[in-house]
């Protein structure tokens, strides 16, 4: 029995990925344990900070990293970074910003639903908003176009969430923001590659620590020696709301260590493994069709994609859902493309015989009603 059914809840199967609203990431045993040792005791909470920054920073290649509650926190913080530049007067006026450089271009189909509005999170930090181009549509000239001498930051988001098409791409807004002597934040949640966008030219770098990097709920941003000092300084003010705890942080380091030494690369294609060993036990079922599909920000993730005959079945990819959750233990798939009869399974957070679970389960809904 898990400490969550002691009180009462459902079982979770978490099919659906790195998912917020089911707590993220299940942290490994070593992860648990030093959080466990890290509440019992006591630490100057600015040292951690500074220690853990210098750790998490020999990771990414960044000059110097900041720990966050999280990504939405990360995004907060950075905006607030850039418009008060440290200056503790300005920090503790935030959110409101008024008289100062406060506006923050994002891409209009950079903007997104997380769980919540990206552009919440650039107002929560005093930022305001200015969505360029349209949502299917953005070029260079709308983001150039919309820089003048109040402009704070430019915001790029590498996220499945965003449009894939027609947007200008990282390296393109790096240049612009270059240029004009503008710090571009990237918002990189869930990305795999803890480096790559600092290499390649962002100046604040923003991660979820429980996302790919498997940990605790925490985050942090990377990036520049001055633009991080100011991202800490924000403690001070508006991150006060939004604190890191000891454990979290200590979680988060353990986490970062472990997932660094992981081979990736072998755990994602055993992953894909386990997906093709589900299709083909879900192979006799004849109103779906099943294929593996990797991820469509293209990270290394393989997931099985099930595309429902809702015709032939005579029930929705909308209903079957539902039954997955419905049951116990709950079973959460990825609903994504449920609007095109698609649904599929993420890998990534399946524990021992639950693919067996969802197949049995996915027979039930799915085994009576054949056309055969
Ligand atoms: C998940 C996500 C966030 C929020 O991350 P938290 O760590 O849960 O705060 C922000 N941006 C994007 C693109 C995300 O996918």
């Amino acid at each position: 029995m898990t400490i969550y059914e002691s009180l009462g809840l459902k079982k979770v199967i978490n099919a659906s990925g790195k998912m917020t609203a089911l707590g993220a990431s299940a942290v490994k045993k070593e992860v648990a344990e030093y959080m466990a040792q890290a509440a019992q005791e006591y630490v100057e909470i600015d040292s951690l900070i500074d220690k853990a920054g210098e750790i998490i920073a020999s990771y990414t290649g960044a000059e110097d990293a900041c720990v966050t509650l999280g990504a939405a926190a990360g995004i907060a913080i950075s905006v607030a970074a850039c418009i008060t530049k440290g200056n503790l007067k300005l920090i503790e006026q935030l959110p409101n910003s008024e008289g100062m450089p406060n506006e923050i271009i994002i891409q209009k189909g950079h903007s997104v639903n997380f769980g919540a509005p990206i552009v919440q999170m650039v107002s929560l930090g005093g930022g305001k908003p200015i969505e360029v181009g349209q949502a299917n549509k953005t070029e260079p000239f709308h983001i150039e176009g919309a820089i003048n001498d109040k402009t704070a930051a430019l915001l790029f988001i590498k996220s499945h969430h965003t449009v894939q098409k027609g947007m200008v791409s990282f390296q393109a807004m790096a240049d612009i923001a270059h240029r004009n002597n503008l710090p571009l934040i990237v918002d990189a949640a869930a990305e795999e590659d803890i480096k790559k966008y600092y290499q390649e030219g962002a100046d604040l770098v923003i991660y979820s620590g429980g996302k790919a990097i498997g940990g605790p709920t925490s985050g942090f941003i990377c990036g520049e020696k001055e633009l991080i000092s100011w991202c800490k300084k924000q403690y001070k003010g508006i991150g006060r709301a939004m604190k890191a705890s000891k454990e979290s942080i200590m979680g988060l380091l353990k986490a970062i260590e472990l997932y660094v030494s992981e081979d990736n690369h072998a755990i994602a294609l055993e992953n894909k493994k386990k997906m093709e060993k589900l299709a083909q036990s879900l192979a006799d079922l004849k109103n779906i069709n099943i294929s593996i599909k990797q991820d469509e920000a293209g990270r290394e993730i393989y997931r099985a994609e099930i595309k429902i005959n809702e015709k032939a079945a005579n029930i929705t990819a909308y209903d079957v859902i539902e039954k997955l959750k419905c049951g116990n233990p709950s079973i959460y798939v990825r609903d994504h493309y449920a609007n095109l009869g698609i649904i599929s399974i993420d890998p990534r957070n399946l524990k021992e015989n639950d693919d067996e679970i969802i197949a049995s389960r996915l027979h039930e809904i799915l085994g009576g009603k054949t056309n055969a």
